[in-house]
């Protein structure tokens, strides 16, 4: 949608603006386009308890009930418990692997929709758009899809005859955009946008209600500088309430070590791509220093493994660690990260067995030494340096290492990656958004400092009328942000309700 051209009067108030394109932002625009989940009349629950509540009120909606109530005594592997309701009614028992049909019953009631705009930087489907290039292939699980469209009938729709159950982070990138048209939302979604400010307007406008003032740039094609050229021209767009949904996967998350600005030095999985495809990386290279335990890194170590490089990996926890994200995976579904997991887990260094460099060989013995180590074990040419820190990267590519007892290695390599996860940019929001972080004096980060809102409406807690969904409240998988969409959608139904309310006690009185 071209903002330029559409139909938005300058002080033309929406009732919502969300920004970002990705699955956070699609999911919550198909329910508020009138998208209405009830019981089906021959659904069933497994789980008496929630069974039992759903039907104490059947003819109202999902966005009608009240979660926190249907909430009450469900688990899961969210902490956010609305995620942990919607997932469980979407995909019931999915943790045990089962296909249990959703007792959900989807109804298209236009009349319910509340007119909204969805703005993103790229085309519809967010991260999964910049994953395109991975290495990565996911089991064609449920999980990655949105409500109303069946990812594996999709995909088995658009790949006829193949019989393989495994999609790419590219495939499921496209199913995000044919959702998107499927549905019918795309007159919602304006895409090449660039949202550079919200501010809150407290006494303006013609309804002398506060609002939000959303200010951003859109690319357009510039006519007079020919085909194919692109301009960016700024927009305005008021809402009464936005929507943060920008993901975080922004700016790559950075050591903050002595020489990290060297070229050799690479935070994001790209760099890695692109030196292969210059042919940089072969059997015969130094080794690739890989820094990080998360999803990118496995990507990178498989990148680099299944061209033969030879890759060390560095990682601060130990391959134990709970909080591992390969510990919170079923291997069923991702065996590829568990291949990682495995690597990880058996080709482990420790101390002793790599030459430190308070020892007395020089760094290329060490080299030497490393490379020897590196072609024994189940997966020749990879070591695995968990409970390891960087301390300082060298400009002749070396890299010195600490492990958990404080004895250093250096190690020669051809190039680092340091892939430890990424920041939100909320450079739109006052000082990038910390006032409304759990933690105000720290940076907002998915995992540590996440958005902080109310657990059953989304809405910010220090800042009314604003409400975030996805990694910037901690929901870093598909399955979970859903959830958001639910209750964000649902408080606005309610607060559409109440003004209603409010109006026709006004006519009476
Ligand atoms: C390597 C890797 C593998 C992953 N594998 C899985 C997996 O197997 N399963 C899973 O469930 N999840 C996986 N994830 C996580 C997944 O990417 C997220 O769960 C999901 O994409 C988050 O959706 P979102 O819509 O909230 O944010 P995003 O997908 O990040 O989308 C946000 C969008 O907002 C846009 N945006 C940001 N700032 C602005 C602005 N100022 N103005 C306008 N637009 C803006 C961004 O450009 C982006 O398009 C993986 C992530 C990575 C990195």
């Amino acid at each position: 949608m071209d903002l330029q051209n559409k139909d938005i009067l300058p002080r033309e108030i929406l009732p919502v603006v969300v920004i970002g394109n990705g699955p956070s932002g699609i999911c919550l625009s198909y329910l508020l386009s009138g998208y209405t989940p009830y019981l089906s009349p021959e659904g069933t629950h497994p789980n008496p308890l929630l069974q039992g509540k759903l039907d104490q009120q059947p003819h109202l909606s999902l966005l009608e009930l009240d979660l926190e109530y249907l909430c009450e005594g469900l688990e899961g592997r969210s902490s956010n418990p609305v995620a942990v309701l919607f997932d469980s009614l979407l995909l019931p028992d999915s943790d045990f692997g089962l296909d249990h049909a959703s007792p959900l019953l989807w109804r298209y009631e236009p009349e319910r929709a509340t007119p909204h705009l969805v703005l993103g930087k790229g085309p519809p489907g967010g991260a999964w758009h910049a994953m395109e290039g991975s290495m990565l292939t996911l089991s064609l699980a449920n999980w990655m899809e949105l409500p109303g469209l069946k990812l594996k009938e999709w995909m088995r729709e658009k790949r006829r005859n193949v019989r393989n159950d495994r999609a790419t982070p590219a495939e499921i990138a496209s199913y995000y955009q044919h959702y998107v048209n499927q549905m019918g939302l795309e007159d919602s979604f304006a895409c090449g946008t660039t949202v550079t400010s919200i501010q809150r307007v407290n006494c303006e406008g013609a309804s002398g209600r506060p609002f939000w003032k959303v200010q951003g740039t859109q690319k357009r094609e510039a006519d007079e500088l020919g085909e194919g050229s692109l301009s960016e021209v700024p927009f305005i767009v008021c809402a009464d309430y936005v929507v943060l949904a920008t993901g975080t996967h922004d700016i790559p998350a950075r050591l903050g070590v002595e020489g990290e600005g060297l070229p050799f030095v690479c935070h994001s999985f790209w760099e890695l791509e692109a030196a292969i495809s210059r042919g940089q990386l072969d059997h015969t290279s130094d080794p690739v220093l890989v820094v990080g335990a998360g999803l990118t890194a496995a990507d990178a170590v498989l990148a680099a493994h299944h061209l033969n490089t030879p890759v060390y990996h560095a990682f601060r926890r130990s391959v134990t660690d709970p909080g591992l994200i390969f510990n919170q995976l079923p291997k069923l579904l991702y065996p590829e990260y568990h291949k990682v997991h495995q690597m990880m887990t058996q080709q482990q260094q420790h101390g002793q067995d790599i030459p430190s460099s308070g020892g007395t060989g020089t760094p290329v013995d060490q080299q030497e030494n490393n490379t020897a180590s590196m072609s024994t074990g189940s997966y020749p040419g990879y070591v695995s340096l968990p409970k390891h820190r960087v301390v300082a990267f060298k400009p002749d590519r070396k890299c010195v290492l600490e492990g958990e007892d404080g004895r250093r290695t250096v190690l020669q390599v051809s190039m680092a990656l340091v892939l430890i996860g990424a920041h939100p940019n909320l450079s739109f929001l006052p000082e990038n958004g910390r006032p409304l972080g759990l933690n105000p004096q720290e940076p907002i980060t998915c995992r540590r400092n996440p958005l902080e809102v109310d657990p059953y409406t989304y809405e910010l807690v220090s800042e009314g009328g604003l409400y975030a969904m996805g990694p910037l409240v901690g929901e870093n998988f598909v399955r979970f942000l859903k959830g958001g969409a639910l209750a964000i959608a649902s408080d606005l139904a309610k607060k559409q309700r109440a003004k209603e309310e409010n109006r026709t006690t006004l006519r009476v009185s």
